[in-house]
């Protein structure tokens, strides 16, 4: 049987980006076949109205977490906070995890939504978790990143 992950639906090949650019990679594709896994494509950004193409966002201070307790905000690169569409995006995405019955996420690092280990504040590369990978992980998802599937175990 078929193991259903959460997948950053960019990592698919699916057009999420903010830039409307396709890129597949073909290193998620052969790790979930691998393993038996059937991918759940979600973007969060697009689930929580956000439009493709879109003005890159980054943190104005902290990480995923601090935006989900309301400690910082997300501003594109027109100066426009877009917390709030980051935090529904968040939400849904937990829905869709919990809908599948996914355990386990393959999120796409550095993005501000789905970023595992690293995230941009301003044009600062800092450590952190992307909005919806910290409210997934606060729901008991295991989370992997495309760059950390060597560590995978089962
Ligand atoms: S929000 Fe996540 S799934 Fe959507 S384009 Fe960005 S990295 Fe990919």
């Amino acid at each position: 049987m078929l193991r259903p992950v959460l997948v950053s639906a960019c990592l698919l090949g699916l057009n999420t980006r903010y830039n409307a650019k396709i890129k597949k990679c073909a290193k998620v594709i052969n790790f979930l076949e691998k393993n038996n896994m059937l991918p759940i494509p979600c973007c969060p950004e697009q689930l929580g109205g956000l439009a493709t193409p879109r003005p890159s966002c980054s943190f104005s201070h902290g990480d995923g977490e601090a935006v989900l307790n309301g400690d910082a905000k997300l501003f594109n690169t027109n100066g426009e906070n877009k917390a709030e569409q980051f935090i529904l995006g968040a939400k849904q995405s937990l829905e869709v995890a919990k809908l599948s019955q996914c355990t386990l996420a393959l999120l796409k690092e550095r993005s501000p939504s789905c970023g595992v280990h690293s995230v941009y504040q301003g044009t600062q590369l800092i450590a952190g978790k992307g909005v919806t990978t910290a409210l997934l992980s606060q729901h008991e998802v295991h989370i992997l990143s495309e760059e950390n599937l060597d560590d995978w175990n089962n």
